[in-house]
């Protein structure tokens, strides 16, 4: 479509580390509904800071009843420099 749009956005995020940057995380378990902000130093031990996000959805489990079939990484919205409490 347009060559330059005047929005162009940051290239969109893959990496954990890229998510990390800028997103908070969460974890959702359909199962139990329970949901917890991703530990993001843990994975990043366990998966690396280059993995993409993908491979992290395929790997949490939820640390409440330990369900791991549909566990859900949320991304949220709200960029991290907003958070001020
Ligand atoms: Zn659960």
């Amino acid at each position: 479509m347009g060559t330059h749009s005047p929005t162009t956005p940051a290239a969109a995020p893959v990496t954990l580390k890229e998510y990390a940057e800028r997103f908070r995380l969460h974890v959702h378990c359909p199962a139990c509904s329970h949901e917890a902000p991703l530990n993001v130093m843990r994975w990043a031990r366990v998966i690396g800071w280059n993995a993409p996000l993908e491979t992290l959805r395929h790997s949490v489990r939820c640390t409440e009843c330990g369900n791991n079939v549909g566990v859900e990484v949320r991304v949220s919205e709200r960029e991290l420099r907003d958070q001020q409490r």
